[in-house]
């Protein structure tokens, strides 16, 4: 049974979302149960031509711009007409989840098409948008699309191509995009009224609170530093402790040392998850090492402090422990905060529809935070089971998948006005 919305709204069709959305996890199914579903895959444009068959059959308007974007309107996509952006993505990690990402866009499109059946007319055009890369899996550029569209053309790649240097160029042709028609693909701003986005939290904090809802006051920001350790491969067996020059050991000293900067308060979270070690071999101590230092936080000043607090302590232990250093800034996005008018949207549409919502801050980053550069943003999140994502575990009730997309249909309506 699929609870009704609120009387004097319009309602989504909860059966049909939920069903779009099982279908479309058929694209890029691991033996694990997972998703892997890169941008620019074989698996991605499969999924972007399942999406874009649905939107036809219903009658909507479907296409894909310049940048692999996929665009659904009630009719043609118009960049000069005042438009309400409402969407996520459809890419994947390796071996992710089914709801990240693809939750959004199917909901975006439900509220589509929700408009269109009801012939209703708003203050603005309402177009859904599945953005291309938001992840990056394959190829690097990370947030690929909505940069394109809000028009950061100058930030990106010059040459973009894959971890492998394949370039970006033929996978983006086979995805229907064009790179050298790049600029086609940017929304002007004036054109753009808001971006609405819908995702699951991810996190475990409405999972462990009775409110479906979130309302997400701020997309936190995040610095990744690479610091290399060059010490001296040698043998393990023969070479005294005191003559070593271990870059592994200069490596784990980091690890616990960037841990300690979260715990001491210096910024919310700093993890290390991937470390190169060559020769990566058990009977030669490490020549070199490679680490890559993840650093969030929601206020810009921590973060680079905490930026400078990485690179003081590589510079400590690598005279500690004789070894040569070298720290490299790779990614630096700064916190986002989302739109006040659009939270009052979010809220009045999860009160309408007897929601309990609550405001909280995303850790994880999300279109809306490059899309916040050019136009109002909002993010409503709704619960993630365990509190886990980007794993084949990830997973949301139905009943708070479907009071989600309730939520973003609500917030569309305000967000877009009568006309
Ligand atoms: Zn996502």
């Amino acid at each position: 049974m699929i609870p009704m919305g609120a009387g004097s709204e319009p309602d989504i069709n909860g059966e049909r979302l939920l069903r779009r959305l099982r279908d479309l996890s058929a694209f890029g199914r691991t033996a694990e149960g997972g998703i892997t579903r890169p941008g620019f895959s074989e698996a991605g444009r499969q999924a972007d031509a399942f999406l874009i068959g649905q939107a036809r059959r219903a009658n909507l308007h479907a296409e894909i711009d310049a940048a692999g974007n996929v665009l659904f309107g009630r009719a043609a996509i118009d960049r000069t007409r005042p438009t309400l952006l409402i969407g996520s993505h459809l890419d994947t990690v390796v071996n992710g989840g089914w709801l990240d990402g693809a939750y959004g866009v199917v909901s975006a499109l439900e509220v589509v098409q929700v408009l269109a059946e009801r012939h209703i007319d708003l203050g603005c055009d309402v177009a859904a948008i599945a953005f291309a890369n938001e992840e990056g899996a394959l190829f690097p550029q990370a947030f690929w699309g909505s940069m394109v569209a809000a028009g950061m053309l100058s930030s990106l790649p010059e040459q973009p191509a894959d971890h492998d240097g394949d370039p970006l160029a033929p996978a983006l042709a086979l995805a229907g995009g064009d790179l050298e028609a790049l600029p086609t693909a940017v929304w002007p701003s004036p054109s753009v009224r808001g971006y609405l986005e819908l995702h699951i939290e991810q996190g475990p904090i409405l999972a462990a609170g009775p409110e479906r809802i979130g309302i997400v006051d701020a997309i936190t920001g995040r610095a990744v530093l690479a610091v290399d350790f060059t010490g001296e491969a040698a043998h393990a067996g023969t070479t005294p402790l005191a003559a070593r020059a271990d870059a592994l050991l200069g490596a784990a000293h980091l690890i616990t040392a960037t841990r300690e900067l979260a715990e001491q308060g210096l910024c919310h979270v700093a993890s290390v998850g991937h470390v190169q070690v060559e020769p990566n071999s058990a009977n030669t101590l490490a020549g070199h090492a490679r680490l890559l230092v993840d650093l969030r936080d929601a206020d810009a000043a921590r973060l680079t402090k905490a930026e400078d607090a990485v690179r003081d302590q590589a510079g400590s232990i690598a005279a500690r422990c004789r070894l040569g250093v070298r720290c490299r800034r790779l990614v630096r996005s700064e916190p986002t905060a989302m739109d006040a008018e659009m939270r009052r949207h979010i809220t009045g549409s999860a009160a309408a529809h007897g929601l309990a919502a609550r405001i909280l801050s995303s850790g994880a980053g999300h279109d809306a935070q490059i899309m916040a550069g050019i136009t109002p943003s909002g993010m409503i999140f709704v619960p993630s089971i365990g509190g886990v994502s980007h794993v084949p575990q990830e997973d949301t009730s139905p009943a708070d998948l479907i009071a989600g997309a309730r939520v973003l249909l609500g917030a569309t309506l305000r967000a877009a006005g009568r006309r």
